[in-house]
């Protein structure tokens, strides 16, 4: 039994075959630019230990076309019969969602009600779907949501100091994001530090292109770094992440710009990307910051400087705190970052193991502090797995 796994943007669909409890992957890919000219379709097959990727175009199809060949692959492999449902990553489910939920016209209905939380996702991601739900109307068809898992925040955490009308009216709260990939690294760690599953407190950093932090106590969200929208929080890659919401009016008087124009620079041209003026890819920075680039330091320690400041306020939130897991692109890979994030956190009871931390990259996982009050840990995120277990759990295959 397979699960199919859609991840729906708005010019790209990412897709995966996997089975939801060994994780095997059988087929991957990734189609781009879709609705352009140029859009394309990456293939990847798995058997046997072997991968086989091709490249193709779509002769400038859109979400429809490239679930159609994905269709067409699955009939080629021969693998079509051992579909048993499509989970569909869903970014926004509002406060109507706190777990996974079967597509049915009314779950279709609150995903396009959220559409003004998640302007550029929530179509997105609706577009997904119908494709899907066209190409396989015979199977069940599953949201899980980005949101859900922070739904057991609690209003201390969730809601803002705004007139309450602002939250009772138009929803004005924090719903945070990233939440399958928190409740699966946070799974995963309390089963490999041989924690109790309901007697625990860990801090998760999830730290790719976007960045989140969320404190996790006896499995559930207590709080996470993501707001109404995920420009709140972290310094990211391209987010600014926490900023006086004052300078909005100020750069629209002093610059001449609109209200949107800032809104974007704030997504798209600030954060690791704005204070190096370099690039938004960690990597490069490390690899700058060593050659003197002083806009490449800077960056980095402002990116570790929040980072830890935003862990040791979570641990004020929970009743214990056993450990602190790295995630995501940086989180897994960069042991530079978390060496300076454990150092400035070693007041808390945190002994970095430099020899551990040093060798635990490129999807290696474990221990990388020694015996302290807290435990860090790298855990490998898998969103695809996460949503591939939670569908087929759904819908009872
Ligand atoms: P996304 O959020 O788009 O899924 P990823 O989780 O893949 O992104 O994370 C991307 C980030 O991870 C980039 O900033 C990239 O530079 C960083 N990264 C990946 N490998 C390394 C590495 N070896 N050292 C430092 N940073 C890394």
């Amino acid at each position: 039994m397979q699960i199919l796994v859609l991840n729906s943007g708005s010019s790209s669909l990412k897709f995966a075959l996997l089975d939801p409890v060994s994780g095997d992957v059988r087929l991957s890919g990734l189609a781009e630019r879709l609705g352009q000219e140029e859009a394309s379709i990456r293939l990847d097959r798995f058997a046997g230990g072997e991968r086989e990727r091709s490249e193709e175009s779509l002769g400038g199809g859109a979400h429809t076309e490239a679930v159609a060949r994905v269709l067409a692959e699955l009939d080629a492999l021969g693998l079509r019969a051992d579909v048993a449902a499509v989970g569909h990553r869903v970014v926004h489910g509002g406060e109507t969602f706190n777990a996974p939920a079967l597509i049915t016209p009314e779950v279709e209905a609150v995903i396009r009600a959220c559409i003004p939380l998640a302007p550029l996702h929530n179509p997105a991601n609706l577009a997904g779907i119908e494709a899907a739900r066209a190409a396989f109307p015979e199977l069940p068809h599953v949201a899980v949501f980005d949101t859900a898992f922070h739904q057991t925040m609690r209003p201390v955490a969730y809601r803002y100091a705004v007139p309450e009308e602002w939250y009772t009216h138009y929803g004005v709260r924090r719903y945070g994001f990233h939440g399958t990939s928190h409740q699966y690294v946070a799974g995963q760690a309390v089963r490999m530090l041989g924690l109790n599953p309901g007697r625990h407190g860990l801090i998760v950093a999830h730290l790719g292109n976007g960045c989140s932090v969320t404190s996790v106590q006896d499995g559930k969200s207590r709080d996470t770094s993501m707001g109404m929208t995920p420009l709140e929080g972290l310094v990211m890659g391209t987010r600014s992440g926490n900023v006086d919401p004052s300078l909005v009016e100020y750069m629209v008087r002093e610059a001449g710009m609109t209200v949107q124009e800032v809104t974007g620079a704030l997504n798209k041209e600030s954060g690791l990307l704005g204070l190096s003026g370099l690039s938004n890819d960690m990597r490069e920075l490390e690899e700058a910051a060593r050659n003197g680039h002083a806009g490449a330091q800077l960056a980095i320690d402002k990116f570790v400087y929040r980072l830890a400041q935003t862990i040791a306020s979570y641990a004020v939130g929970l009743h214990r705190w056993d450990a602190l897991v790295f995630t995501g692109g940086i989180g897994e890979n960069s042991s530079y970052i978390r060496a300076l994030t454990m150092e400035r956190l070693g007041s808390l009871g945190l002994v970095p193991d430099e020899r551990a931390n040093e060798s635990t990259v490129r999807g290696e996982q474990g221990v990388i502090s020694r015996e302290g009050w807290v435990t860090a840990v790298v855990v490998s995120t898998n969103e695809e797995l996460m949503i591939a277990r939670q569908t087929a759990e759904l819908v009872k295959v």
